[in-house]
């Protein structure tokens, strides 16, 4: 069952590479946290989910992760997540990249 052996080091296993196949729309009212691995460079601003919809259409978690990209250095946005703004706290949603280690490193 191998998310692992067809692209080691790129996708995680398991549940969150079903994740990123999965499309966009359902996750409208959450926004998209990126930044590239550079530790120099300022995460970007929050995005909302549905100004990628209306800019981008209803495409896949993947797909949106491939179009960010940092916007001090322009590289490909290596830690992409998903976030959910409510009074109780933020939910997080990791997709890619060291985006698990948000709140714990710079
Ligand atoms: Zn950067």
């Amino acid at each position: 069952m191998g998310f692992e052996a067809r692209d080691h080091g790129y996708r995680l296993p398991g549940a969150t590479a079903l994740v990123l196949d999965s499309h966009l729309a359902p996750w409208r009212g959450w926004m998209a946290r990126s930044r590239c691995l550079d530790a120099d460079c300022p995460p970007n601003r929050l995005i909302a989910v549905g100004d990628i919809l209306a800019a981008r259409g209803d495409v896949t978690l993947l797909g949106m992760a491939e179009g960010l990209r940092c916007h001090a250095c322009g590289a490909k946005a290596g830690s992409v997540s998903l976030v959910l703004r409510s009074p109780a706290g933020e939910i997080v949603q990791p997709l890619r990249g060291r985006a698990a280690l948000f709140g714990h490193r710079a």
